[in-house]
């Protein structure tokens, strides 16, 4: 049942069948349409689904001065059934509010995101191609629309759905560096919403990581850089002595990742022992030195496991067993591609169907 009325502007023809499959780069190609709906300082107005293409501001938005920006990432994927599945929408829908709230922005009804979502697959079907590896990326994201340069929350918001079709992820296992001098979210701050400033901040250590040969930095607590957080995009797992690692998503400096929150139900389910706590660097780096950490890895929704092949902490370089050793996070790979492509079964009801 339909609860909202979203109208449909249809673009003639679909630029599908001009897309090339083989080379498609991450972000760069996007589907035919998008979702808008825009809050105008007391409701959510004019729902709709359009060609996907520019827009235009007044220079004056505070989005662009002040940074009232947020943003979501999940994907969609076909099976060889030909249908449509989204992998936990509510879970967006849901923390895109934390971060609206935080950021001091309007939330949005999750029906209606998740409504704006559903329809925009089901038009852009095309797009989300069968072969294995292949998925939609699915962007939300709103911004601050109020054209006022004083410092406020903006009185308007836009919220957009686009969407970019992307290839099989094979990134191989990646080498990363554990930060100890800069800081990617405090005690107090925004690191727990997915707030678009948060990324801007990232990028100049990141590069100066990347500059080393390092594909991610870990980052550590900002007060003594003595505990783990997690990686820029993704959280962090390691396995000790047969019991799964995580840092803890308690505090407000992580971002409690939907990808994170499969794997710990997986384990769970599999009888798996779970520490969720705050974990120092230090028992990282004992771990690795006395063979007791078996796997070592990120989870998010681009890779889904993103296998850690080799860790540099302080001056010294770890190398954890290799990949095909690593038992459970390659059995959480393939059972949460198997739930997303429809092909295993989706105890949890984690699955939405997009009716054609
Ligand atoms: C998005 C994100 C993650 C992973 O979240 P998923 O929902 O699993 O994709 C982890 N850390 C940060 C900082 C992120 O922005």
């Amino acid at each position: 049942m339909s609860a909202y009325s979203i109208r449909t502007e249809v673009k003639h023809p679909s630029a599908s069948s001009a897309v090339d499959w083989e080379n498609l780069t991450f972000g760069r190609t996007f589907s035919d349409h998008m979702f808008v709906v825009d809050f105008d300082g007391n409701q959510w107005v004019d729902p709709r689904i359009v060609p996907y293409g520019p827009m235009s501001f007044d220079p004056a938005i505070s989005a662009i001065h002040y940074g009232q920006s947020i943003f979501e990432g999940l994907k969609a994927f076909k099976g060889n059934d030909g249908k449509v599945r989204v992998f936990r929408p509510e879970m967006n829908a849901r923390r895109l509010n934390h971060s609206a709230k935080r950021m001091c922005m309007a939330e949005l009804p999750e029906s209606l995101f998740l409504e704006g979502l559903l329809k925009l697959l089901a038009l852009d079907a095309a797009w989300v191609h069968p072969e294995d590896g292949y998925s939609l990326y699915i962007r939300p994201f709103m911004f601050a629309t109020e054209t006022y340069l004083g410092i406020k929350p903006s009185d308007t918001y836009r919220f957009v759905i686009m969407t970019s079709p992307v290839k099989a992820y094979y990134q191989g296992a990646i080498r990363v560096k554990v930060e100890r001098h800069y800081t990617r979210a405090a005690s107090g701050g925004t690191g727990s919403a997915k707030a678009a400033g948060n990324y801007a901040a990232s990028l100049y250590p990141a590069k100066l990581a990347q500059e080393q040969g390092f594909r991610q930095l870990i980052w550590t607590d900002a007060a003594n850089h003595e505990y783990l957080e997690e990686s820029g995009t993704m959280n962090l797992f390691f396995m000790r002595n047969g019991l799964l690692h995580t840092p803890t998503t308690e505090s407000d400096t992580i971002l409690a990742g939907v990808t994170r929150d499969s794997i710990l139900t997986l384990a769970n389910s599999w009888g798996v022992p779970i520490e969720t706590r705050r974990i120092k660097v230090t028992e990282l780096q004992e771990g690795l030195r006395d063979g007791s950490i078996t796997e070592l890895f990120g989870a998010g929704t681009a890779a889904t496991i993103a296998q850690i092949e080799s860790i540099r902490i302080d001056e010294e370089d770890f190398t954890p067993p290799p990949v095909e050793e690593r038992a459970f996070s390659n059995k959480v790979a393939e059972t949460l591609t198997g739930i997303k492509k429809g092909v295993l079964e989706d105890p949890f009801g984690w699955v939405h169907l997009v009716q054609g």
